[in-house]
């Protein structure tokens, strides 16, 4: 990828920093450690969370911001296990989302890819029922990924053709769980969520 240096952005690294959960961003050397042993780089060869904090460093904020990469992390913490610096790298990728979301917000990026319509839909369920449901859940996505309430129930019946019984079987679908099952305290998770936000 070319570096276009009129366009680097030199106070992205700060605005990543001053992220909760960005903070240890400085602190990398490059020693690749992180890349080496994460498990989405055996499903996604292109994933590096090395280059990505690379990247930041370097200013690329709006090639960071609007690659589907920054979605890709899965929170499982081998990394932060394993960096030498204490970077704390699946912080430091929620805090990148953070601002990638708010940035797409504001209209001045845009979000690539599905990975982060899937994960704002993951939220909205949580937030709403305290627990996550999976119809809720699917059907949301499916709306969104595919840009519309029929095109989206058309993907969805595709894929719940092929994927219904291993649904079925691990009680993901069936008759308890057409409905959503809400936590009692609801109206707690919601000021949580809105503390977040804040
Ligand atoms: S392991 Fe830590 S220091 Fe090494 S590249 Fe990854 S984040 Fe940077
Ligand atoms: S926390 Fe994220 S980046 Fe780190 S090893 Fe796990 S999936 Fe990879």
């Amino acid at each position: 990828m070319a570096i276009k240096t009129w366009e680097l952005d030199s106070n992205f690294k700060n605005e990543i920093a001053a992220m909760p959960g960005g903070e240890g961003i400085m602190k990398c050397f490059q020693c690749s450690t992180c890349t080496v042993g994460c498990p989405i780089t055996e499903l996604e060869p292109s994933y590096n969370p090395r280059k990505i904090i690379q990247m930041s460093l370097l200013g690329m904020k709006k090639e960071v911001l609007e690659s589907e990469e920054i979605w890709l992390c899965a929170v499982c913490q081998t990394c932060s296990e394993r960096c030498p610096q204490d970077v704390r790298i699946s912080d430091l990728m929620g805090a990148i989302r953070r601002i990638a979301e708010k940035e797409a917000e504001e209209g001045k990026i845009e979000l690539k890819g599905v990975r982060a319509i899937f994960e704002k839909a993951f939220m909205h369920q949580l937030e709403k029922f305290g627990r996550m449901y999976e119809i809720g859940l699917s059907m949301e996505y499916y709306k969104k990924a595919h840009g519309g309430f029929f095109a989206g129930m058309m993907a969805m019946q595709k894929d719940y053709q092929k994927l219904g019984m291993r649904f079925f079987k691990k009680g993901k679908m069936g008759p308890k769980s057409m409905f959503p099952d809400k936590i009692k305290r609801t109206g707690e998770v919601k000021k949580i969520f809105e503390k977040v936000g804040e």
